[in-house]
């Protein structure tokens, strides 16, 4: 599979690696939760993992390993598992890998359903440090003797803040803490996370990858350059494998079969499917971001605009090495004050008010009174959320159409 290019390995992936039965291209829905075997003694030698196989479809099922198969490839990591959404993804990393007492360094600049989960873990005695990913000095300067784990995302949403991955990764390298990006918003066609010396990778499958707004689903994928035998946390009922699975195989106890967080084996499906179109949707909803945040930025009834591919934003040199020379399909605006947003929104007829994003579609959502609604305007502060901020997540239709629906939105409201 290594020798073509991307958009030819998703599309041929699932009949390539996963070989399903009789010649079909698609991997099959797998409806059993249990397994039978012929004799006892396989089935105690699959659950103690001493040869592979399925107990039961809460800890792994064939759908869902013919997925991960396909994720684990794309990203050319050394295992992926599946879990129900990006959030369980997320959660399932740190709960399955650190402890009370432990320390971790995250973005200032996150996803705000993932700053919330980051607010409670305190509850739990991990301490949190939030600090400006765009500057890789303050992650050195927050590490300390019980820091385990560094994460951020790759562009922050809503903001467009691009995190100095390279800078953070050598850091996190050379003081061994674990590096967990969330590159939900640039997957493997944007940026090969290897290339920044990232250790696990979290993505929501929901977003991007699966495309069309109809299936939930995360993955996390460890890449392979992680020496688990330094990381503390590693329980010696799992230190079984090979070292380079130690990592994977307590995210995947921990995480699938004591929390539960599976991914229904019906949506390994519409995921791989979505999957086949990744480049070309990746390919035309950042023309279209792009397209779309240079027309805003002409015209002065936009105060703001974030998006990375614009010279004017304050990360886009980094951005553009990073990002194989595209910017992602986020971008963010506020409108001059004397405009009520809101009418503005409510005259948009094309695109949707909704949350997600990823979508086929184009989508348009104030933020602090939704998605960051709950983190209280203090927080919002921190990261730089305005009350009159919105987001587009930026879809494929045709561009013509978008710039006349965002043109026509301001009739009757000046
Ligand atoms: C949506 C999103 C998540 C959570 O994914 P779900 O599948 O909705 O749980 C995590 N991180 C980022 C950057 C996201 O955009």
């Amino acid at each position: 599979m290594k020798k073509y290019s991307p958009q030819t390995r998703h599309v041929h992936a699932d009949r390539l690696i996963n070989k399903p039965e009789q010649g079909g291209v698609h991997q099959s829905t797998s409806n059993s939760v249990l397994f039978d075997f012929e004799a006892v003694e396989e089935l105690e030698a699959v659950f103690q993992g001493k040869i592979p196989g399925h107990v039961y479809s809460r800890s792994s099922s064939p759908s869902i390993v013919g997925l991960q198969n396909i994720l684990c490839e794309m990203e050319s990591g050394v295992a992926s598992t599946c879990f129900s959404t990006g959030m369980a993804a997320i959660s399932a990393v740190f709960f399955s890998l650190l402890r009370s007492g432990d320390h971790v360094i995250v973005s200032r600049y996150l996803f705000g359903n993932t700053r919330s989960f980051m607010d409670a873990l305190g509850n739990f005695g991990i301490c949190v440090t939030y600090v400006d990913t765009t500057d890789a000095n303050m992650v050195k300067n927050a590490i300390r003797q019980e820091t385990k784990l560094f994460f951020c995302e790759s562009i922050a949403n809503p903001g467009t803040q691009v995190a100095d991955l390279v800078a953070i990764g050598e850091i996190c390298h050379q003081h061994n803490v674990l590096f967990v990006l969330d590159n939900t918003m640039t997957p493997s066609v944007m940026l090969d996370s290897k290339s920044v010396k990232a250790h696990l990778n979290i993505t929501s499958l929901t977003k991007y990858i699966a495309g069309h707004g109809n299936v939930l689903g995360g993955v996390v994928t460890d890449l392979g350059t992680f020496d688990w035998r330094t990381f503390q946390n590693i329980s010696a009922k799992y230190k079984v494998s090979d070292v380079s699975l130690w990592g994977m195989t307590q995210i995947r106890k921990r995480g699938l079969r004591d929390i539960g967080a599976t991914l229904a084996p019906a949506s390994a499906h519409p995921i791989a499917i979505g999957l086949e179109t990744l480049s070309m949707r990746m390919q035309t909803a950042s023309q279209n971001a792009l397209a779309l945040a240079e027309f805003m930025a002409e015209d002065k009834r936009f105060v703001s605009v974030n998006y990375p591919g614009l010279s004017r934003h304050p990360q886009h040199d980094l951005a553009k090495q990073l990002f194989c020379g595209r910017y992602g399909a986020i971008l963010s605006f506020c409108l001059d004050e004397t405009i009520d947003f809101r009418r503005y929104l409510n005259n948009l007829s094309l695109v949707l008010r909704a949350t997600h994003l990823g979508d086929t579609r184009t989508l348009a959502l104030p933020v602090a009174s939704t998605i960051f609604y709950e983190n209280g305007p203090q927080k919002r502060n921190e990261m730089g959320i305005k009350d009159n901020l919105v987001r587009i997540s930026v879809g494929i239709e045709d561009i013509h159409d978008l710039i006349d629906d965002f043109t026509q939105a301001f009739e009757n409201i000046e």
